[in-house]
């Protein structure tokens, strides 16, 4: 079964910034010769999350807006008193979307719609360089 691995590396700035990551991981499904299979992009670490939205300003906007009202920043969690880095939002909020993403793909493209995109969310209280894994199977 052939199967292709690869890393992405991105350079955050946190508080829930949102990094098209849809031509990386394109990329690495396009060069690696596998003709149909199944993609997972998982995100190194339990404060950001991978998903899909329509990657457009609006729901830049709109997205910190709904992470605010669903797990405010700026109130105590139990997290903080643990290790007292201020970020118990962050983690719930990666645990809340999940930390990767399986697309399938065919003809070496990845299934996604015209408005879909692959994003990385990063919700830690600081920035960070992230490190995603690309994992691909197939034939
Ligand atoms: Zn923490």
């Amino acid at each position: 079964m052939p199967v292709c691995r690869d890393i992405i590396k991105v350079n955050t700035v946190g508080f829930c910034s949102i990094h098209d990551i849809t031509p990386d991981v394109s990329a690495i499904v396009d060069k690696s010769g596998i003709f149909q299979g199944i993609c997972t992009v998982a995100v190194r670490g339990s404060t950001a999350a991978v998903s899909t939205i329509e990657y457009e300003p609006g729901l830049l906007e709109d997205i910190p807006g709904l992470m605010q009202k669903l797990i405010p920043g700026g109130i105590p969690y139990e997290h903080d008193k643990t290790w007292g880095d201020g970020n118990g939002f962050s983690h719930l909020r990666s645990f809340l979307l999940k930390t990767s993403l399986t697309v399938p793909f065919d003809h070496s493209k990845l299934d996604l719609g015209t408005w879909q995109q692959i994003i990385l969310i990063d919700f830690d209280n600081r920035p960070r360089s992230r490190e995603l894994v690309v994992q691909l199977v197939g034939e």
